[in-house]
């Protein structure tokens, strides 16, 4: 069980629901220890690092002698975790979680990593994704007389795991026999009383990274957390592959479903951290490139390129390189909002632009700006930052978005649940830019978002909901509803 479980939950108002950002599902960090280090505190530091790819909640699991044990709670890395707490984790070996609730409500029974028992003896496992059938097996299991304590799908992910293990000859068989089942997308790191395990879904939607640090290795979502720790970075996990860490042996297992390779392309364009590669491509030249291909594919005359806070800056300095009109700071963003900000209704969520960030009047004053960011949701944020602009003196707004208009939900993970609550799939271009109040809007291509991450094949990306093309049929049985029930919307 966890230590502490009875830490406060707090009375959240997600800040996900009250602005206009898509937000991430959750971040894994693992280490298997064959030196002497201090298990606990590298996850900590490797959450640390993963902490943009999730704020709700997080947790760390530590492996003793096979006893498995843990601390969770709701909030950021750096409120869930104290000196003393991690002093009580020590262990062989550790996995941490950082949550963004996707399948299952923001509590703290819905934290990560999951600790369950089964036949041979204690796992704990860390999922970042999101299975499109995880509502029918939970219902099999049931009818069943299963009991369930959490209302995640990485409880199915366990409770599979359980089952196969009954009849298969050990863990290897059990997680096939399971991804054979399990469909969505998953970045996995279970622990077991002896093994790490590294689990990507065969489709790579979510990514996940092995390295290295001493004789040690460590699993991670982005490379940017192995380099937090100092490890080196060995290789990508390979869609449908599992990787077992035992002593110092890397065992690998590709799973054969012969699935396209689908990478969720808001990594690239928003999620993953800029320091990072996923798949062999760098992120923030992922982001240069989109900038640069945005400039070329919608011009304009203008005397300054401003990225918005901190998702549009690498693309707007990519436009500004292109275009070679100069890239200037001129939104300031208040570094110290944090996940816990409350905003109770419709009127306050458009003020609370204005508490996060602010116009530097005498960089914008009479001129003509271009505005870069990475993708319009529902549109009332970036309304709200092109009136602060022209509040501030600016002559003109061109607001350019280095993705296409995001048109259909997303079942996968990231809570783009509802066509309703998607500006671009109700409203042609010009009537967002009438309701933005921009004075030009323009958006990437398709075609020109594929050519972004450089170096990555063209076909080996998720764009679903740009494009309506999901990678894996989605069950008729998630209907929008049901999607947006799961994000809280
Ligand atoms: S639908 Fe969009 S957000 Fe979801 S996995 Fe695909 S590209 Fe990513």
């Amino acid at each position: 069980m966890y230590k502490n479980e009875s830490m406060a939950e707090y009375e959240y108002c997600i800040i996900s629901q009250f602005d206009d950002k898509i937000h991430e599902a959750c971040g894994v960090f693992g280490v298997y220890n064959n030196d002497d280090l201090d298990v606990a505190r590298l996850v900590y530091f490797g959450l640390y690092a993963l902490q943009h790819r999730g704020q709700e909640s997080c947790g760390i699991a530590v492996n003793q002698d096979g006893e498995i044990t843990g601390h969770k709670g709701m909030g950021l890395v750096s409120e869930v975790f104290t000196e003393r707490i991690l002093d009580r984790l020590d262990g062989k070996m550790a996995i941490g979680h950082t949550r963004y609730s996707t399948t299952g409500g923001s509590s703290i029974e819905n934290c990560q990593p999951l600790i369950a028992r089964y036949k041979d003896g204690r796992m704990a496992i860390a999922h970042n994704g999101n299975l499109v059938n995880a509502s029918k097996i939970r219902l099999e299991f049931e009818n069943q007389g299963a009991i369930f304590q959490t209302s995640t799908d990485s409880e199915v992910i366990a409770n599979l795991i359980s089952r196969h293990g009954l009849k298969c000859r050990n863990l290897e068989e059990a997680l096939i026999k399971t991804m054979e089942i399990i469909e969505g997308s998953y970045s996995l790191i279970i622990m077991t009383s002896n093994k790490l395990a590294g689990i990507r879904d065969p489709w790579g939607i979510r990514p996940l990274c092995i390295g290295k640090l001493y004789n040690s290795y460590i699993l991670a979502s982005e490379t940017c957390a192995l380099e937090a720790v100092g490890a080196e970075f060995i290789r990508d996990v390979e869609p449908g592959e599992i990787v077992f860490i035992e002593g110092d042996s890397i065992r690998s297992i590709k799973t054969n479903y012969n699935k396209p390779h689908r990478l969720c392309i808001f990594e690239h364009i928003y999620f993953a951290r800029p320091d990072s590669f996923i798949d062999g491509a760098s992120i923030y030249n992922a982001r240069i490139e989109a900038g640069r291909l945005l400039a070329i594919q919608h011009p304009v005359d203008a005397d300054l390129v401003v990225g918005v806070p901190d998702s549009g800056i690498t693309a707007a300095i990519g436009f500004s390189r292109q275009s070679g009109i100069p890239y200037g700071e001129a939104l300031i963003k208040n570094r110290y909002v944090g996940r816990t900000f409350i905003q109770p209704n419709q009127k306050m969520r458009e003020q609370s632009v204005n508490i996060k960030l602010n116009a530097l009047r005498t960089e914008i004053e009479g001129k003509r700006i271009v505005l870069i960011d990475d993708s319009i949701v529902r549109g009332t944020t970036t309304k709200k930052i092109v009136q602060m602009l022209k509040n501030a003196g600016a002559k003109e707004v061109h607001m350019r978005i280095s993705s296409p208009p995001v048109k259909f939900p997303c079942y996968f993970g990231i809570d783009i649940a509802s066509k309703e609550h998607l500006i671009a799939a109700n409203h042609t271009i010009e009537e967002i830019r009438d309701v933005i109040g921009a004075d030009s809007l323009g958006f990437l291509s398709v075609e020109n978002l594929l050519e972004s991450p450089v170096g990555a094949p063209k076909n080996s990306f998720c764009t679903a909901c740009f494009t309506g093309d999901y990678p894996i049929n989605v069950p008729q049985g998630i209907s929008e509803k049901q999607n947006c029930e799961r994000f809280g919307y």
